[in-house]
């Protein structure tokens, strides 16, 4: 059984979380250039779910993600991941980031970049062996792309160098996901091998945050949902968080979409 860290400093476990938490956030604020982007926000995420991260453009929710990983100074706040800082349980994080984060005209191939997926055991210095290379193989293969495993992959589609970083992801086998809009501008085929993969994810007990944009899927796709606009507006299971009177205190007024679609609700309920 884990034992949970040393009851000391930034370490210490609080409200309920157990060294079995993939993640848990306390009193987080960032800012950049001392404009606050996330303002005291916490989380306690359940372990073995896909949990969707939703609110409007600039609402923090790529900030959140890469403040886990350290990648953004805190103001204040704690992050433990599976009870511990996140710098002594990184390889048990997977991270798929925002398409456009990445550069894609680096010269790498699709392999290479699974592959890379593989250097948190391999070592850094180490050579990638044959088994390395067929693991690699065997993610492409797994996200419908082994075709195209010596593409550059400023040749591969957009779709294509999304579930090339799925696979990275898959090699990886971390215990926490985090994904910034992985179905950001994929086709519908993608889409559809994307959430069949989460969905494997979840089965093996995988933890999956996933930054999303489309509202209308957030019920279909996961099992518990961040509403965040800079704070925390609701935190909980799809089922009891994702109400339109939550949605309305997330997108105040710019809220076209949930309009739309609590109007189609109605309808359907209308014609029952
Ligand atoms: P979201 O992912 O919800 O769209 P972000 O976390 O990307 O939001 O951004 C939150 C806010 O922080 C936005 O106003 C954005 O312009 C700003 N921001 C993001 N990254 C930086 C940065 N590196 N420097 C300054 N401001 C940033």
């Amino acid at each position: 059984m884990n034992s949970l860290p040393a009851a000391a400093g930034s370490s210490r476990p609080e409200d309920g979380e157990t060294a079995e938490s993939p993640l848990s956030i306390y009193d987080l604020t960032v800012a950049y250039n001392r404009r606050p982007v996330l303002w005291d926000v916490g989380v306690n995420l359940p372990a073995g779910r896909l949990v969707g991260i939703v609110g409007p453009n600039g609402a923090g929710k790529s900030t959140l993600i890469k403040a886990v990983m350290d990648l953004v100074p805190r103001a204040s706040g704690r992050i433990h991941v599976f009870g511990e800082p996140y710098r002594r349980q990184r390889g048990r994080v997977g991270y798929v980031p925002q398409r456009e984060s990445v550069d894609w005209d680096f010269p790498v191939d699709a392999l290479d970049v699974v592959t890379m997926g593989l250097y948190g055991q391999i070592g850094w210095c180490l050579p990638v062996r044959r088994k390395h290379r067929e693991m690699a193989r065997e993610a492409l293969e797994r996200v419908g792309v082994a075709d195209l495993a010596h593409r550059q992959i400023s040749e591969l589609s957009g779709g294509q160098q999304q579930r090339t970083f799925l696979a990275r992801a898959l090699v990886q086998d971390a215990d926490l996901y985090l994904m910034d809009e992985p179905f950001a501008a994929v086709d519908a085929a993608t889409e559809r091998a994307i959430v069949d993969i989460l969905q494997d994810m979840k089965a093996r007990g995988k933890t999956v945050l996933v930054v999303h944009h489309d509202l209308q899927t957030v019920p279909e796709y996961f099992d518990h949902v961040i509403l965040l606009n800079m704070r925390v507006v609701a935190d909980g299971p799809t089922a009891d968080v994702f109400t339109p009177e939550n949605l309305q205190r997330t997108y105040g007024g710019r809220l076209t979409l949930l309009d739309e679609a609590t109007e189609a609700m109605r309808r359907r309920e209308r014609s029952l």
